[in-house]
């Protein structure tokens, strides 16, 4: 694409990026977008030290095109996650959920191009004084953590890309081309696809969850537990016992307590559907069928090129 600042940055031929998703994106998904022209990105917020570096060595051996790791600052091994991107010469690390102060010169002092995801305006601000080369502005719509202000996908990235001078990528809401020209109209450079990359044959996500994508509705998602860490679910037995608990007004403790641990494991790796917990975004309402990543990046592209000419000719 030309002159686009996030193709440059990234050295990618289209600007559309796979979300990092926590147990649902390893090297295969990762590799499969890249491949295709896209960035794909490895969730290294489920994997042990171990285990990324395992995604890393496949992954170097799978593509020679850029691709990126999103690591969660609030990662418990975070040093570990970082040592071993630097290790094997992961180009592209999204940082997300914390503050990028910390990190943001040390991987770029080794080359690293840094990516922060933010949820709101006052946090793009703090990003771009923090020196990171980019932003995600995620939007309310999405699936997994959010932010706690629920500023619409509509409302945010326009704020954002008109506070910051580095490049803007769009997320939330978005999983179509048409979607995608709407955010380059709000100022966007580039998306950042999650949902819907997680119906693909090479996600690491289990089958019943895959399924499930398939048959979520309108209304079937919610943002839930801002008092802990904001995160938007899917409706299902897990989801149930968190809503009656935020309704007779459950404290911190007791939520993280029904929270307990490794419900995302259970619930989008292990495809216990109705104890584990389900993220996915408002959009899985309209997605419909597993395709071949490469498929995605394909007809999002051919999308959004015959939505751009259809708004040329509304001028001409
Ligand atoms: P908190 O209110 O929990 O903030 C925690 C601390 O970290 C505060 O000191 C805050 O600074 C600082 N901080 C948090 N985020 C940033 C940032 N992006 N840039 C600079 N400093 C930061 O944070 P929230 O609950 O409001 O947000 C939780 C986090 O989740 C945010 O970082 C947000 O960007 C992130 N997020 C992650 C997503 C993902 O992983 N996919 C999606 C959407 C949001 P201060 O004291 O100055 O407020
Ligand atoms: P829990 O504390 O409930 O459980 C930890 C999970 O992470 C377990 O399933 C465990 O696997 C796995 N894990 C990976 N590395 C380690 C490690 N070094 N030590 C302990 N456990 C590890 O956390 P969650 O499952 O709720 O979330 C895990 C991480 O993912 C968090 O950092 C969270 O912030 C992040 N996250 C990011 C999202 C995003 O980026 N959009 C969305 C949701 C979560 P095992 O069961 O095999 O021991």
């Amino acid at each position: 694409m030309k002159n686009n600042r996030i193709c440059e940055l990234l050295d990618i031929q289209y600007p559309i990026i796979q979300a990092g998703m926590v147990w649902c994106s390893g090297w295969e998904l990762a590799s499969a977008v890249s491949n295709a022209g896209g960035l794909g990105i490895i969730g290294a917020g489920s994997m042990y030290p171990h285990i990324l570096e395992e995604h890393l060595i496949q992954c170097n051996a799978a593509t020679n095109r850029p691709y990126a790791v999103n690591v969660p600052l609030l990662y418990v091994a975070l040093e570990e996650h970082m040592e071993l991107i630097i290790k094997h010469k992961v180009p592209i690390v999204f940082t997300s959920a914390g503050n990028p102060k910390k990190w943001t010169a040390t991987l770029q002092s080794h080359g690293i191009k840094v990516i922060h995801v933010v949820s709101s305006r006052k946090f793009a601000l703090k990003a771009e004084q923090a020196g990171v080369d980019a932003i995600v502005a995620e939007g309310f719509e999405a699936g997994g953590h959010n932010g706690r202000e629920e500023t619409t996908s509509l409302c945010l990235i326009p704020m954002v890309a008109d506070a910051v001078n580095i490049p803007v990528i769009a997320a939330g809401g978005i999983a179509s081309g048409k979607a995608m020209a709407a955010a380059f109209a709000l100022g966007a450079e580039g998306v950042q696809i999650g949902t819907r990359f997680i119906a693909t044959q090479e996600s690491s996500a289990h089958q019943s969850f895959k399924d499930k994508l398939l048959a979520v509705d309108e209304g079937d998602t919610k943002l839930m537990l801002k008092k802990l860490v904001p995160v938007r679910l899917v409706k299902n037995g897990f989801f149930k016992r968190v809503a009656e608990a935020e309704a007779r007004g459950a404290d911190v403790n007791e939520l993280a307590a029904i929270l307990g641990r490794g419900k995302a494991k259970k619930g989008m790796f292990e495809g216990d559907l109705e104890n584990g917990e389900l993220e996915l975004g408002q959009i899985a309402a309209t997605v419909d069928v597993i395709k071949p990543a490469a498929a995605i990046v394909e007809e999002i592209w051919q999308e959004f090129t015959d939505a751009c000419q259809r708004m040329g000719s509304v001028i001409a």
